[in-house]
């Protein structure tokens, strides 16, 4: 089997230091292996992505002496399939229509229960208002994964038919996602896909074995994988590497603009320097 893998940045900042980790880790990691360094720019969020940003991104990983195989995949070329996959699962029976504003759900949530988390890795946890509503698309805000319906149907429990081992681990991971992830966003309005529904198809697409990434996104890969096994798709093999801080501990931030690699190139930084920062 050919390792595959990919970097995929989102076209709405600079690439800083921590993008450099992930990207030379997965570039270096694949030619290693004599397998295939994927690029893919994550344009989902039109509102947000640029092209003078996606124009940055292909500078900055040229100038970090980082090849790619082409072609380069754009999100933004494949609404059509997002539409597709979301048809599907909806036609399983396992989304619904939410008309929730974030203040909604903000209000919703102002009496935290005592031991039930308030946040996932999408932010506040939804606590289902709409679950049973059957809100007309054309009046939704956004479109939900039922996430007990879900794990009912992709980690069954049943002891006959998947032995005690399996059946122990489904309950679990089942358990955390209703609890701790929830009923997440697939959809929205003005976005064809959210970023789950979106990369678990891209990575399918282009037949990714292996996904290296930051641990800030180790709570999204159940996700994934639950999305993966919904849709009939192969799970890759994923890696999450540490994040990168700066002297104070703090993550770094798409924001921090003054850990740009090309501010960085400006000051007079080599890239060989830059792999020296990130510890490669
Ligand atoms: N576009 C995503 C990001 O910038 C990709 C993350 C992933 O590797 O799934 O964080």
């Amino acid at each position: 089997m050919t390792y595959i893998t990919r970097f995929a940045p989102s076209p709405t900042g600079p690439l800083h230091l921590g993008h450099a980790f992930s990207a030379l880790l997965a570039h270096d990691t694949a030619r290693a292996a004599g397998g295939k360094f994927l690029l893919r720019i994550d344009d989902l969020d039109q509102s947000r992505a640029r092209s003078a940003w996606e124009e940055q991104i292909y500078e900055d990983l040229h100038w970090l002496g980082i090849t790619w195989d082409s072609p380069v995949r754009k999100q933004s070329d494949h609404f059509a399939d997002y539409h597709l996959a979301l048809r599907q699962l909806r036609d399983m029976g396992l989304t619904y229509e939410c008309i929730c504003t974030r203040r909604d759900i903000e209000a919703a949530a102002s009496a935290p229960q005592e031991g039930v988390p308030e946040f996932g890795p999408d932010g506040r946890i939804y606590p289902g208002t709409c679950r049973h509503a059957h809100h007309a698309p054309q009046d939704a805000t956004c479109t939900r994964l039922d996430m007990e319906k879900a794990c009912a149907l992709a980690l069954p429990v049943s002891y006959e038919e998947q032995g005690p081992l399996h059946t122990g681990t489904h309950r679990l991971v089942a358990q955390r996602l209703i609890s701790h992830v929830g009923d997440v966003v697939l959809a929205r309005r003005n976005m064809a896909a959210s970023y789950h529904l979106s990369v678990v198809l891209d990575d399918a697409a282009t037949d990714v074995t292996h996904i290296i990434r930051g641990a800030d996104l180790f709570e999204a890969t159940a996700i994934h994988a639950l999305l993966q096994a919904l849709l009939k798709l192969p799970t890759p093999s994923y890696h999450h590497h540490d994040l990168i801080r700066d002297a104070t501990g703090k993550r770094l931030a798409k924001r921090d603009d003054a850990r740009a690699i090309a501010k960085y190139r400006a000051d007079g930084a080599s890239p060989a320097d830059i792999r020296t920062m990130v510890g490669l």
